[in-house]
This record gives structure tokens, C-alpha cells and sequence, in this order.
């Protein structure tokens, strides 16, 4: 092959060492499809057009919701970070589903933005020896940005990429990307690391309640956790919108079997009650959900008196009357940080896993 043939696929996640690798490669003449990955916890497809104007590069979304799902659901091989992100296992997971894409792109080999020692347990020589091996890219992949610490790729001494031109970054500074970029004419610095929800506390407590009391989530399941405030009642799920947008996306979200409740005759919240086979509302749970609905209308607290909630769903229609009462009055309970930590903790325990608490 010549080297102007040579097409590489970059993981792209928007952070500036993705887009300080692809540019390095693309630096050199060579061809590069920027890969941005999309799941319920990461992912701005949104940005593409604006990313690919800004930064020179083709992005093409890939969507791996369900196997992300499944990852979460079965438990990360490598363990996790401080809260719920499996980074070694997701590093794995995306590189598998690049080496999957490179046929379909005609392309030869893997970029990705790690640089050695950046992050404690992802990006460890150890770690990016068993990530590249695992994710069978051994030979395919290339990390520009800290090419000059590890040993020569097949790429290299191929010569299609000049090693000399590659980067030997290390450790957590920034002060070498920072660098690079202005050497590259990149102007735009993406803000330093953030946009993965599994790495924040606020994200994790609504999640945890999903993967252990919802018996088979699905992404949706995940989305719903993203909108709007979330309770628990047992194993019985309200999530109550915010405003118009959770609203209406709480509504696109609910499925046939779930319920959806309304003001009848004022403004305020859209609750989402999740249903699943096996789990029934009674009419009682249906009522304490209204309650709860009602509320977070300010219209309603003001009159301090019942108001008509209409319950949609599962086939029926039914208007329920009630009083508002603040959902932890009536066994709505918001999710909470300490108990995902504290579960999260005994089951790696049991499970054997690693407990790496810097992610
Ligand atoms: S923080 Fe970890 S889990 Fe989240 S996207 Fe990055 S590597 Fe994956």
C-alpha cells in the first residue's frame, strides 16, 4: 500500500488529545475518520458538523448504547474508576468496535488520544498493554500523542507514519498538548477532561437504581435517568420533569407499558411511572406518584388544595385526585450518592473486582 492511501480511524471524543492524535496523523498526509462514540453516557453527535468545521477532520457518530449497556450490566472485567466509569473495559470496548469499522472504511489502522501515565488506571503501561491486547488492535493501533514512549508499531516501521513527528507526552500536564495545538493552528481548546456521566457523582446515584432494581435496562432506561428528578418507591420508578425540555423528553421516552402523568387543568410537571412485566402499580402507588407530580407545581402549592392528575398508559386512562405532598413524605426517595458508593464498594468486594479509585 502507499503511504496517501493509508486511512486511519481515530477514537474522537471531542477532548483536545483526540483531536491533538487525529491531527498528527492527518499532519503527515494521511487519511483519518474521526469515530465519536455515542451511548446515555457519553457522546455529543450534535457537535459534529461544528467539530468537523473547527478541527479539519471527517466524524462519523457510532453508537454503542447496547453493548455499553451490557458492559455495565455484566461488570467490568478491569473494575471501575471513582464512581461508575469501567475506563479500561470502555477503552476496550471502543477499540473492539474501531477494529470492527475498518473493513467497512477501507481503513488500516487505529488512532487514539491516551498518553502514558495520564490517568491512573487507564492509562498505565500495564493498562495500555492489556487494553490494545484485548481489544485485539495490537498491531492496528497507534497513540501519537505518546508514540516516542512505546515501543515502535507496525505502522511505524512500515514508515507510513514518521516516528520522529510523533509525540513522547506523559503524565497529566497540559502544557505539551497546549503546545502541539498552537503548533497545529487549532485555536479552539476543548475544556479539560469532563462529558462522561459514569464519572459524576450526580449522573451515578441515578443510575445505580436502575442497574440494580430494573430487571433487564435497556438505554432507554438510561435516558430516562438523565431527565428530569428521579424517585424510587421500592422497586416502582417516577421520574418527574424540570422543565418544558425534560418534559417532553420524558413524554418521547415513555413506552407503551409506562405511565404518564399530567395536570388536568393547570400547568406543571409530566411524571414518568416505568412499568415492566412482573411489576404492578397498585392504585395506591398510582395516587402517592400524582401526589408527588403535583407537587412540583407552583400553581397547586399556591391553592393548597386537591388537584386532577390524568394517568395514561398500559392501555388506560384514568384521572386521579390529590393533594400535593413533597415525594419523600409519601416513600418517593431520591437516589443517593452514599448508597451507590457503599454498593458498589461490598460488590467489588465479593465480586474480586479492582477498587481503583482514581479513574
Ligand atoms: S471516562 Fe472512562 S468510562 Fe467514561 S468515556 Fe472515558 S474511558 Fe470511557
Amino acid at each position: 500500500m502507499s503511504p496517501s492511501s493509508f486511512h486511519a480511524l481515530a477514537l474522537f471524543s471531542g477532548g483536545l488529545d483526540s483531536v491533538l492524535a487525529a491531527r498528527l496523523v492527518l499532519a503527515q498526509g494521511r487519511r483519518v475518520t474521526g469515530l465519536h462514540f455515542v451511548s446515555p453516557f457519553f457522546g455529543k453527535p450534535q457537535l459534529l458538523p461544528a467539530w468537523q468545521e473547527m478541527y479539519g477532520l471527517d466524524l462519523v457518530p457510532v453508537d454503542v448504547s447496547d453493548a455499553y449497556v451490557r458492559l455495565l450490566l455484566d461488570g467490568p472485567a478491569h473494575g471501575y474508576g471513582k464512581n461508575l466509569n469501567p475506563c479500561v473495559d470502555c477503552k476496550i470496548l471502543m477499540l473492539a468496535r474501531a477494529r470492527q469499522l475498518l473493513a467497512e472504511y477501507g481503513a488500516q489502522c487505529i488512532v487514539s488520544g491516551e498518553v502514558l501515565g495520564q490517568r491512573p488506571m487507564s492509562q498505565r503501561r500495564d493498562a495500555l498493554d492489556i487494553i490494545s491486547r484485548e481489544a485485539g488492535v495490537r498491531d492496528l493501533l497507534v497513540r501519537p500523542l505518546c508514540a516516542q514512549k512505546l515501543a515502535p508499531t507496525p505502522v511505524e516501521e512500515a514508515g507510513i507514519l514518521d516516528r520522529a513527528r510523533l509525540r513522547d507526552f506523559w503524565g497529566r500536564g497540559r502544557s505539551g498538548q497546549l503546545t502541539l495545538a498552537r503548533e497545529l493552528g487549532i485555536t479552539s481548546i476543548p475544556t479539560p477532561a469532563g462529558g462522561c456521566l459514569l464519572a459524576e457523582k450526580e449522573s451515578v446515584r441515578r443510575y445505580w437504581p436502575v442497574l440494580r432494581r430494573v430487571p433487564a435496562p435497556s438505554p432507554v432506561d438510561f435516558h430516562i435517568a438523565n431527565a428530569g428528578r428521579q424517585f424510587w418507591n421500592g422497586q416502582h420508578w417516577l421520574a418527574i420533569g424540570r422543565n418544558r425540555e425534560a418534559n417532553e423528553r420524558l413524554e418521547a421516552l415513555a413506552g407503551p407499558q409506562d405511565l404518564v402523568f399530567t395536570l388536568r387543568d393547570m400547568p406543571g410537571p409530566l411524571g414518568l411511572g416505568r412499568q415492566w412485566p412482573g411489576l404492578r402499580w397498585t392504585a395506591e402507588t398510582v395516587r402517592t406518584a400524582a401526589a408527588a407530580v403535583l407537587s412540583f407545581s407552583s400553581k397547586v402549592k399556591e391553592l393548597r388544595k386537591e388537584a386532577a392528575v390524568v394517568v395514561c398508559g398500559a392501555g388506560h386512562q384514568e384521572t386521579v385526585i390529590a393533594m400535593p405532598q413533597p415525594p419523600e413524605s409519601i416513600g418517593w426517595l431520591d437516589p443517593s450518592f452514599a448508597v451507590f458508593l457503599e454498593e458498589k464498594r461490598a460488590l467489588c468486594k465479593t465480586a474480586g473486582q479492582v477498587l481503583d479509585d482514581f479513574g
